[in-house]
């Protein structure tokens, strides 16, 4: 197995809603909100962690394409099917799959750093009882404003194993190839996360967010 090319995609993630990526609850400060979001520690700044992307981008893509593996209690787990035309396993790395010939993760998605806004606002959500018809338990949550922006990085490598991996865009149009369809793969999970959103309390409004200014190693990127 041998990489045959490395790429770098950037863009620009722009919050077109309130967005809450949570943070760690050992900084509750007194007064603060019961749920904050993940800010770095140096600059107490708020950025989105490489790894909240990848998942939700992974998540996405198994939804599409029929991927859901194995159910745990509670929890959906990642696609670990291992099959060579499978684009999740084979972007990703197939979950708990240490047999698997497909291969490492062509990705690697870096935390993506604040350039714009950033502000943090408190949004209250009151729990309704559905009985009494009552509010209770308000809790707060951090969000940071709309219109903030981050600088986001993938970095996708290509393996002499892709040679053969084709994959078809969901919108339509031809099957790509090779190194290719990756990219293809890359920026349909990028899309969908586009229309669903990020983070926490997607489905209550939050975490809306677009994706702007693509290049592939400084080139606008065709695949977008
Ligand atoms: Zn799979």
């Amino acid at each position: 197995m041998r990489r045959t090319d490395i790429h770098s995609i950037t863009f620009t993630a722009r919050c077109e809603s309130g967005l809450h990526i949570g943070g760690s609850q050992d900084e509750l400060k007194i007064g603060g909100s019961d749920n904050p979001v993940i800010k770095n520690p140096a600059s107490d700044k708020p950025y989105i962690p490489g790894s909240s992307l990848k998942g939700k981008i992974r998540a996405e893509l198994e939804r599409q394409l029929g991927k859901f593996g194995r159910e745990g209690r509670n929890q959906h787990q990642p696609c670990g099917c291992a099959e060579t035309d499978c684009p999740v396993c084979r972007v990703f790395g197939a979950h708990m799959n240490t047999s698997s010939e497909l291969g490492p993760s062509r990705i690697i998605v870096r935390d993506g750093k604040l350039v714009e806004g950033g502000r943090i606002e408190n949004k209250t959500e009151n729990i309704i009882n559905r009985q009494q018809g009552g509010a209770e338990h308000p809790r707060s949550n951090e969000r940071v404003v709309e219109g903030s922006e981050f600088s986001m990085q993938i970095v996708l490598q290509v393996y002499d194993l892709d040679e053969g991996f084709e994959y078809a865009p969901y919108r339509g149009g031809e099957a790509q190839r090779g190194g290719a369809a990756l990219q293809a793969v890359v920026a349909d999970g990028l899309r969908m996360v586009g229309m669903t959103g990020l983070g926490g309390g997607t489905s209550r409004g939050s975490g809306a967010v677009s994706f702007h200014d693509f290049e592939l190693d400084g080139e606008p990127w065709t695949h977008w």
